[in-house]
């Protein structure tokens, strides 16, 4: 075991994780975002959508266009109103029922929450107030359906058996100054297997990072076999801490020497080898003093050594 784990090429390990764990990465990367494009573009242009809207001057007709090209892109819009400080409907997105009123008005449904509100002319559809981080994740993850049902058996609100009722996620931006609002109306469409794909992401990302943690252990172990220190000692502290271990396995080995020929710590004070028999330090032939092995020059007088 230790002879096969002092043979190990540790650069060329390090250099083929490196690769490894980026085109695993970049792997990763492409499949979720396939998956998850049409969310991610939905999330990206309300994100857009809203914070231009929220400007002092915004440009109506731009925005308009915006809408549009949102609703064309996304499946799960149902229609995207704008609305003015009176409820009149001055664009809906895809013309709609919802669009189709001219005024649009919601009731609070009586409920704890203050999330679900009703339409006077729509009775078969409930909709649910959702905040942008929350309809994020809803779009992405969609944890939705229980949720509902949770709500539903806490709160006990709605007349008829939920599934008869369509819901409909509301979220909405609103412009100060004018008091316009743009209502965007979605029902869920969770990517299937959505949960699936980024807990299978989390796991890979996981193993990986289990493996650098491994290729660091060992790379010690075998350092710390090489200078004839205790392996199990230094590669089971790095097992532990990792980096840390790392760090102080190097500030030890600084603190003492290291043979240059057979590369065994040795303590500070020994003059020669105790594994085998190399001379450690040299002594300057000028001045006397202690120097490096490797030293081309004394340290305390400058002396050029051959
Ligand atoms: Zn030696
Ligand atoms: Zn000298």
């Amino acid at each position: 075991m230790n002879n096969f784990i002092e043979k190990i090429n540790f650069k060329k390990v390090a250099i083929l994780y490196i690769i490894i764990a980026l085109l695993v990465g970049i792997g990763l990367l492409i499949f979720i975002g396939n998956k998850f494009q049409n969310k991610l573009e939905f999330i990206y242009e309300y994100n857009n959508i809203s914070k231009n809207f929220e400007k002092n001057n915004y440009n109506l007709e731009k925005i308009k266009e915006e809408i549009k090209n949102l609703s064309e892109n996304s499946q799960d819009i149902v229609d995207v109103l704008i609305l003015s400080n009176e409820n009149q409907i001055l664009y809906s997105s895809k013309n709609s029922e919802l669009g189709k009123q001219g005024q649009f008005e919601l009731d609070r449904k009586d409920n704890k929450t203050d999330e679900y509100y009703t339409n006077p002319n729509m009775d078969n559809v409930i909709f649910r107030l959702t905040s942008d981080k929350e309809l994020m994740l809803t779009t992405v993850l969609s944890n939705f359906d229980n949720d509902v049902k949770k709500d539903y058996e806490d709160e006990i609100f709605f007349e008829k058996n939920l599934s008869e009722k369509n819901l409909y996620l509301l979220s909405y931006a609103i412009n100060d100054s004018t008091g316009e609002k743009i209502y965007f109306i979605n029902e869920i469409h969770p990517v299937i297997n959505g949960k699936a794909y980024i807990k299978m992401a989390l796991a890979i990302i996981m193993f990986l990072f289990m493996i650098y943690w491994i290729i660091v252990a060992v790379f010690i172990y075998q350092d710390a076999l090489k200078s004839k220190l205790n392996p199990y000692l230094w590669g089971g502290i790095t097992l532990f801490t990792n980096l840390a271990g790392v760090i102080i396995y190097i500030i030890y080995k600084q603190n003492n020497k290291t043979c240059f020929k057979c590369k065994t710590v040795q303590n500070r004070n020994n003059v020669y080898c105790t594994y085998c028999g190399t001379k450690l330090d040299k002594t300057c032939k000028t001045c006397g003093a202690t120097i490096n092995v490797h030293d081309k020059y004394c340290g305390r007088c400058g002396e050029k050594q051959i």
